[in-house]
């Protein structure tokens, strides 16, 4: 369900239930000529209301003013918007701390953008990943008072772990595609994989009309096939159903 649609008793059977609450995050980047710019959070986004016809899951509105860089083409007349780490992370934390308030405790992150080693971390997903350990860790001061670890109820912290009680998983981060389906499908910027996965999910983006053979990146795209990008689509969707179950 869409989050800014549902009732407040609906958001009630949500949190009893601990149903996935999902942030799609993502930026607002150059993907070369052909494609728009919402690319890496629009697979997110519509990868999502794909799978809500699959299991139970809420879906916040999408996060689209991330750390896009401007690695692939400097902004002017291009379209990238890049909103550097240091400025998401205070909102990202108020966001979590909001979030956490209402009562969700299965709050999930998904994001594709410069996703391909997404242990390591880049700087939309670090900045979002930080901000949720603190907001836990001001929740938790607040809500069990401070010196909560220490007291002797939490004896059994780790034990807890062991029964899912853990409060640093109340918020987690996953990429789009993990290593398993780049493998299977295709991991670029604007080349095959992008373009064929917009051309399945959502083809009011692609213009292949204004395809630029110049951009080395891109060349691939010439490849891209709906049907290419439904099969990435349903590697995605079987990920997702298995680290959001
Ligand atoms: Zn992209």
């Amino acid at each position: 369900m869409r989050y800014e649609l549902m009732t407040p008793r609906q958001i009630r059977t949500a949190i009893d239930n601990r149903w996935p609450c999902v942030l799609p995050l993502g930026v607002l980047e150059y993907h070369s000529e052909h494609l728009g710019v919402g690319m890496d959070t629009l697979a997110v986004e519509r990868v999502l209301h794909r799978l809500e016809r699959e299991m139970d899951l809420v879906i916040l509105p999408p996060f689209y003013y991330g750390a896009a860089s401007y690695a692939v083409a400097p902004p002017e007349r291009r379209g990238t918007v890049h909103v550097p780490g240091e400025a998401l992370g205070a909102f990202a934390k108020a966001l979590f701390a909001g979030l956490l308030r209402v009562g969700f405790r299965n709050i999930r992150g998904i994001i594709h953008h410069q996703s391909e080693n997404f242990d390591a971390g880049m700087p939309t997903d670090l900045a979002f990943k930080n901000a949720a350990r603190q907001a836990i860790f001001e929740f938790l001061d607040r809500d069990r008072g401070e010196g909560w670890w220490g007291r002797p109820e939490s004896a059994d912290y780790y034990e807890q772990h062991a029964q899912g009680g853990d409060p640093f998983s109340w918020i987690r981060f996953h990429p789009l595609m993990d290593a398993a389906v780049i493998k299977a499908f295709a991991f670029d910027h604007a080349g095959i994989g992008e373009t064929s996965l917009m051309m399945a999910l959502c083809p009011e983006a692609v213009d292949m009309g204004a395809f630029d053979e110049t951009a080395w990146f891109a060349r691939s795209a010439k490849e891209a096939t709906p049907a290419f990008g439904e099969r990435g689509v349903a590697l995605i969707l079987e990920h997702l159903k298995e680290v959001l179950a």
